[in-house]
């Protein structure tokens, strides 16, 4: 319940689902560092046991090989639950779409239950993809969206709008203090090489001199914002008193084509690459960029990192990562 009274403990115990992807375990980093224990629950699905090895030693880092679709029991108190569990990358989430509305829907509702067992506060990971191909531009949060609930993404789209629904009918409800993230475009250091995403496969295409494929004509545009500062903002949104009660987008407001994306990257990466282009999917997104005035009111939250900063250390991060993975592969 939402008032009731916790046991003073010296530690928070942050529960973190998802918690070995990429966005997932910079978050478990920046818990730890904040001298949290962490809990992570993943299934690697969409992920390796490599973003989290480092952490296996540490003595506040528990890791729980599960699916949040199964039920979860946990024995010791919880103070935060976040849910970041799902596949987030379109070829991915679109390879067991009905896994991935599950994981949205029933994973959501298994997690909001053990956050109302435990008094926890509870974080959902929601998508600019609520957005749909939004009408209206830049997207604010009482923008209702323009989703095709039929199409491909919609096992993405219309899960993460169910799980939002779940949450604020717990809030409404008083069972389970939840707040809402509507994240936009992402990356940084630990995106999985192949998982089909726009700022890796432009990246480790160039790294390894083939062919940067650009879907459409490439003038469809996103706005991508660095992996830190998305965190800051998560963290920023848990901490919150009072709830805001409504939901709050995450992103950086700077809008690019994904032509100029790849030109970007061309720019900075050295390489015998050209641009082709592949059809564009259906239902693909033509605008998105996010109104942050909720975020920097609420949260006094803002993006520090530019994408002409951040690409040079994701660039840098994704060529050491394929040099070592050749070496392992040779010997
Ligand atoms: P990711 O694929 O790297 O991480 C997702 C993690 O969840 C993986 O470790 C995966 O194994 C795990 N997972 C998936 N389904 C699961 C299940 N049923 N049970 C247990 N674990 C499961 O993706 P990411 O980019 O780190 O995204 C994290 C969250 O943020 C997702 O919920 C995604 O929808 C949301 N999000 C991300 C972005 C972005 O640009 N990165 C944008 C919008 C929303
Ligand atoms: N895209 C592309 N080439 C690729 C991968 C993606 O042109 O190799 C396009 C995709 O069609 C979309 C944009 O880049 O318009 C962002 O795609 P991503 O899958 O990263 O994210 P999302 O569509 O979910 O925003």
């Amino acid at each position: 319940m939402l008032d009731r009274p916790k046991t003073i403990r010296q530690r928070k115990t942050s529960l973190v689902a998802g918690g070995a992807g990429f966005v997932g375990s910079h978050l478990c980093d920046r818990l730890l560092a904040d001298g949290h224990r962490v809990l992570c629950v993943d299934s690697y699905l969409t992920s390796t046991p490599d973003n989290i090895r480092p952490l296996g030693n540490h003595p506040n880092f528990r890791l729980i090989e599960q699916d949040i679709c199964t039920p979860l029991v946990i024995e010791e108190a919880v103070d935060e639950i976040y849910n970041l569990a799902c596949p987030a990358s379109p070829p991915l989430y679109q390879a067991d779409p009905f896994h991935t509305m599950m994981t949205s829907v029933v994973g959501t509702g298994t997690l909001l239950q053990l956050a109302a067992r435990h008094g926890a506060r509870f974080l959902q990971a929601s998508t600019s993809e609520v957005y749909g191909d939004p009408l209206e531009h830049p997207q604010r949060e009482d923008y209702w969206g323009n989703v095709n609930c039929t199409g491909p993404r919609a096992c993405y789209d219309e899960g993460k709008r169910a799980a939002e629904a779940l949450c604020f009918d717990s809030l409404r409800l008083g069972q389970v203090d939840a707040r809402v993230v509507r994240i936009f475009n992402t990356y940084g250091p630990r995106m999985q090489p192949d998982d089909g995403r726009i700022v890796s496969n432009l990246i480790v295409q160039a790294l390894r001199n083939e062919p940067l494929t650009i879907y459409g004509d490439g003038s469809q545009t996103r706005s991508f914002c660095y992996v830190s500062d998305l965190v800051e903002g998560l963290r920023r949104l848990m901490a919150v008193d009072p709830n805001p009660g409504m939901p709050v987008n995450i992103g950086n407001p700077g809008e690019f084509t994904i032509l100029e994306l790849a030109e970007m990257v061309l720019d900075r990466l050295p390489t015998a690459s050209r641009i082709v282009h592949r059809p564009l999917p259906k239902d693909d997104p033509q605008r998105r960029r996010p109104d942050i005035s909720r975020a920097q009111s609420v949260l006094g939250w803002a993006p520090q990192v530019s994408l002409a900063e951040g690409l040079p250390v994701t660039i840098d991060w994704f060529r050491t990562a394929i040099k070592a993975s050749r070496r392992r592969a040779q010997s």
